[in-house]
């Protein structure tokens, strides 16, 4: 028998407390007020899924990880912190990496972390497990790609990703993390000690007072001015000043989807129902956080008038973008906090409102169009078509303006993009810059879960079927999440009829009458099955009030729908050798 003496050293006086790489990571993550992870667990993140639980995150698991990869990109874009996105190696690696690829195409943060297979191997290619060298694969496709080797580095690794992600123009940032990194011990106040909390990580971009003076000279001189908002401007969190600004100055605007309710979208100045007539029209254009890209014809062709009948002025964070598809003749750039507000101030007391000329023209063609589609939003028939079931769901978001709303689809996004009017900033999530379909759930649980507030995601049949499994997550965590299904048998419509006349069905179509609402019952969810606006509008205001997961299959003509919906112009038709089937 020992005698344990009092004068004998304690273990941990000659051990000292341990961390590892498991920990490091999760403390370097929770010191940035990182908190929440969005991922799918497996081979070599289980654990690592454990105990970020344990030590007080908040872990969603998802089915597939292009799922958990849009819902942390969709958190960038709503909290300005980078989302952050877990996954296995290859396989999952690879699922998440569209994901990440998308939040760098929209300009919104995200981290994706990978875990990987031993290095010594993959770069030998000797056949690992999931072998693949994915650091090399991510890099071309999101702004910054780091590893780490080293558990003292984990501090430093992650405080780089995290202002890749945020800082300049926001994007995606692939971490990669090889599976010997985690048990990797160190001595715990050393490890407390190599962590990094990052200070200011997103910093203010002062524009030059001269661009700020250019940009009010122009816009002094215009008959016919006119600001558009991107996104950008609503992931800036500048909401005052714009509203200042555009309140101040009297000019028209236009809101790029997801910018919808930055003002809400039935503010007088919006020139939204008038955007036709304002795009063609307008002598001097001002974006505000928003590309010349497809989604604005790159600001030339028959939707923007006569050629060279406008002058454009841009308020971005890249300098790059300047110029990318015609001439900026006043380019700010710098965040756009700095910038409206330095354009806020430059206003002055003598401002002069643009136009009457304008502004009636204006309101006169709003008029005319809000009263042509007021009667076939109130249509009330069986089987549905768009616009009568869109009317019920703009109804729901009128009485509950703070809800978030995500929306993907053709026709379901085209249509539901113009008519569900928005009055809050950063309440709108959608398919973005590339039109992916699929964003759907994950966009949802996101928006559940950062804020809280009860969702409606409005969903085309198809795009549904890019991420439908994911209404078990939904029904898993208990999120407030009511899914419309616009059911119209198939993609852009259900009526299409195979060519060849053989017995598969046309390529466009699914099955006939589904029950999508059967998929929520299987997890314990609401479902419903609705023929009339009437029905949607209570089912989905019964979801939106109790808050229960919920899904509504909403029949939809099959007939209702065109081709590509609104971009049909983008999708070739053969010419030769066509014999039935599809219709424009
Ligand atoms: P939309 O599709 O809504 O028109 P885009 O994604 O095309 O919007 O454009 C968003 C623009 O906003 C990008 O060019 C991006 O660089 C810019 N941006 C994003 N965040 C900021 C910010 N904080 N300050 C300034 N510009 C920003
Ligand atoms: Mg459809």
């Amino acid at each position: 028998m020992t005698v344990v003496t009092k004068l004998e050293p304690s273990r941990a006086e000659v051990e000292p407390e341990l961390t590892d790489g498991f920990h490091l990571v999760i403390d370097a993550l929770k010191l940035n007020g990182l908190t929440t992870i969005y991922g799918v667990p497996g081979i070599p993140i289980t654990d690592f899924g454990r105990m970020a639980q344990t030590e007080g995150m908040r872990v969603i698991s998802f089915r597939h990880e292009q799922h958990a990869g849009y819902a942390a990109s969709a958190a960038g874009f709503l909290t300005k912190k980078p989302g952050i996105c877990l996954t296995v190696s290859a396989p999952g690696f690879l699922n998440g990496l569209t994901a990440l690829a998308n939040a760098t195409t929209n300009c919104f943060p995200m981290i994706l972390i990978s875990g990987s297979s031993e290095r010594e191997i993959v770069d030998l290619q000797q056949g690992d497990y999931e072998e693949m060298d994915q650091l090399a694969i991510a890099k071309p496709l999101c702004k910054a790609a780091f590893r780490i080797l080293h558990a003292e580095d984990i501090g430093i690794g992650i405080a780089r990703a995290i202002r890749a992600a945020v800082s300049g123009r926001p994007g995606g940032v692939y971490l990669d993390l090889p599976a010997k990194l985690f048990p990797q011990v160190m001595e715990m106040e050393a490890g407390r000690k190599s962590l990094v909390k990052v200070i200011d990580p997103a910093p203010a971009q002062i524009p030059a007072p001269s661009a700020i003076e250019r940009a009010l000279d122009v816009l002094k001189k215009a008959e016919r001015p006119l600001v558009i908002f991107g996104k950008g401007a609503a992931y800036a969190q500048a909401d005052e000043d714009i509203r200042s600004f555009v309140e101040k100055s009297g000019l028209p605007f236009l809101q790029m989807s997801m910018a919808k309710g930055l003002l809400p979208d039935t503010h007088p100045q919006s020139a939204g129902a008038a955007r036709s007539t304002v795009l063609k029209n307008a002598d001097v254009v001002m974006l505000v956080g928003a590309r010349l890209n497809w989604l604005l014809s790159h600001g030339k062709g028959k939707s923007w008038g006569e050629p060279g009948s406008k002058k454009f002025i841009q308020i971005d964070i890249e300098p790059k973008e300047m110029d990318s598809n015609i001439e900026i003749v006043a380019p700010v750039v710098g965040d756009i906090g700095s910038c409206m507000s330095a354009m806020l101030g430059g206003l002055g007391d003598n401002w002069k409102k643009p136009p009457d000329d304008w502004t009636n023209t204006i309101n006169a063609k709003k008029e005319e169009n809000i009263g042509k589609m007021a009667g076939r939003l109130k249509k009330n028939s069986t089987p549905m078509d768009f616009h009568g079931a869109l009317g019920a769901l703009r109804r729901v978001i009128k009485e509950r303006p703070d809800a978030m709303l995500v929306n993907e689809g053709a026709n379901t996004l085209d249509l539901a993009r113009g008519i569900i009017d928005m009055y809050q900033p950063r309440k709108r999530l959608d398919v973005g810059t590339w039109g992916v379909m699929g964003i759907g759930m994950g966009s949802a649980i996101a928006a559940a879960v950062e804020t809280g507030k009860p969702v409606l995601a409005v969903e085309g049949d198809s795009a549904f079927g890019f991420c439908g499994m994911e209404v078990e997550t939904i029904c898993r965590y208990n999120l407030p999440v009511c899914v419309v299904i616009f059911n119209n048998n198939g993609i852009y419509r259900g009526t299409d009829t195979n060519p060849s006349g053989s017995s598969d069905v046309a390529t466009t179509v699914f099955v006939q009458n589904a029950r999508y609402d059967r998929m929520m019952e299987a997890f314990g969810g609401t479902g419903v099955n609705v023929t009339t606006p009437d029905e949607l509008y209570s089912a989905v205001s019964e979801a939106m009030t109790s808050g229960k997961p919920t899904l509504v299959n909403a029949v939809i003509d099959p007939a209702a729908g065109t081709e590509s919906g609104r971009i049909g112009n983008l999708n070739p038709q053969s010419t030769v050798g066509k014999k039935a089937g599809g219709k424009k």
